[in-house]
């Protein structure tokens, strides 16, 4: 088999053997197909798409070239959720605790941040003392006895993404549903769980900016994971706007623990219980959605929920005591509020915009590998909907000094529109595919 060939065939677009997309992923992989091939073929998917069967065999040769964990020892269901991304998205914070608190095993492996999108593995570290790098046998362990577990994804976990993605990265070539639903689907699937909850964002601070795109992302996801035997389910959320209040690492823990005591902003709160309910739903454990979110509302008005947070942070090596005093977390040398320029009705708030105002305060990472700061970021105090009147705060700025916080205010200041008539705060949870 030549590379060139299967290259010309997709360029065609043909249908490729399951030989032949293994043959351009695995040799890559091995260092026998070039970078420049690789590309070519990624671009040529790009243009001609995919089939569903094709998708499923890139998938699993992903899933496959590297260690795939079997929790099946563990018995029961291991549930994971998994979010396409977004700014001040602190889900996982709330929602793993939450049901593990309820007694389901939850096993997830998370990303750092990249770009104006926040990692949950950054937000876990602003906690003194919490560990993300873990053994295979210190995760399993975890799920075991305390059922829950949140961990770094091992280098060896789909390791054909991890070099495909760093070359789609740099030539235009991560914009392809095939391409993403597979990258998604191949580290869930090796992360070994049974049921999957997606969390497909849409809007400006989104991958998919329309809702009928991040549909049609949520149902090939949705195809690949039942095509192999797993539990599948999908939100479709607003990423219009930042979730919740909290943009930055500390911020969002401090966020994610009022949520857990009852206190959170109501938008990220209802998105925590639609997704908890969803994972409940698919674990077999209410009889329908709206049970699971009257189970999980009282796992939170009970404290068991944050019990459950508290040990989880302890077992990770935590210090639990976030959850009384925050201030034992990163704190930002210089915070301030930026007042309102004009008075009106906020029509929207820039997702992207005050993400990459975010990042650059030095909360998130514009390249792989660079170092963050755990206590800068954003808290806003108006959201979409909310009359403001001039000179009131509508954010608050937590900077490493004046010029940073100067740099953001003006970006912060432009993710901002504005409407003098009023306008209804949008819905967080657009969709439920189960
Ligand atoms: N996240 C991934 O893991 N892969 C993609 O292709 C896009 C988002």
């Amino acid at each position: 088999m030549h590379a060139v060939d299967v290259i010309d065939r997709k360029r065609r677009g043909e249908e490729l053997t399951r030989e032949e997309i293994e043959f351009m992923v695995m040799g890559f992989t091995r260092g026998e197909v070039e970078d420049y091939q690789m590309a070519a073929w990624l671009m040529a998917v790009v243009l001609q798409s995919m089939t569903e069967r094709e998708t499923v065999d890139l998938t699993m040769i992903m899933a496959e070239s590297g260690d795939v964990l079997d929790l099946a020892g563990l018995g029961g269901m291991v549930v994971d959720k998994h979010s396409t991304g977004g700014v001040g998205d602190k889900t996982t914070l709330v929602v793993a605790p939450l049901v593990a608190s309820l007694g389901l095993k939850v096993g997830k492996m998370s990303g750092r941040g990249l770009g104006f999108t926040g990692g949950t593995l950054d937000k876990l570290e602003a906690i003194p003392g919490f560990n993300v790098n873990l053994s295979r046998g210190q995760f399993i362990e975890l799920i075991r006895n305390h059922g829950i577990v949140v961990a770094g994804q091992s280098a060896d976990l789909a390791p054909a993404d991890g070099a495909i993605y760093a070359l789609r990265d740099v030539t235009a070539t991560v914009a392809s549903l095939p391409l993403i639903a597979s990258s998604i689907m191949s580290k869930k699937i090796a992360a070994g769980a049974n049921a999957i909850v997606l969390d497909v964002k849409t809007g400006s601070g989104a991958f998919m900016e329309t809702e009928d795109a991040a549909v049609e992302l949520a149902e090939a996801m949705i195809k690949i994971g039942r095509s192999v035997g797993r539990r599948m389910a999908a939100t479709i959320s607003d990423m219009g706007q930042p979730l919740g209040y909290a943009i930055g690492n500390a911020l969002e823990v401090v966020e994610a623990v009022d949520t857990l005591k009852g206190n959170g902003p109501s938008d990220f709160t209802e998105h925590c219980e639609v997704v908890a309910a969803e994972m409940l739903l698919l674990a077999d454990a209410c009889p329908d959605a709206p049970a699971g979110r009257a189970m999980v509302q009282d796992m939170i008005s009970s404290g068991r929920a944050l019990s459950k947070f508290r040990e989880w942070i302890r077992v990770q090596g935590g210090d639990d005591g976030v959850v009384d005093d925050p201030t034992i977390m990163p704190q930002a040398a210089v915070v301030d509020d930026l007042a309102a320029p004009k008075g009106g009705y906020v029509a929207a708030i820039d997702a992207r915009e005050a993400g990459l105002a975010t990042v650059g305060l030095g909360a998130g990472r514009q390249h792989k590998g660079e170092r963050i700061d755990h206590a800068v970021g954003v808290v806003l105090r108006k959201k979409v909907g909310d009359c403001v009147r001039k000179g009131e705060a509508l954010l608050a700025i937590h900077a490493s000094d004046e010029e940073k916080l100067e740099e953001a205010s003006q970006r912060l200041l432009s993710s901002f529109r504005w409407s003098d008539t009023p306008v209804q705060a949008p819905s967080v949870v657009l969709r439920v595919l189960r």
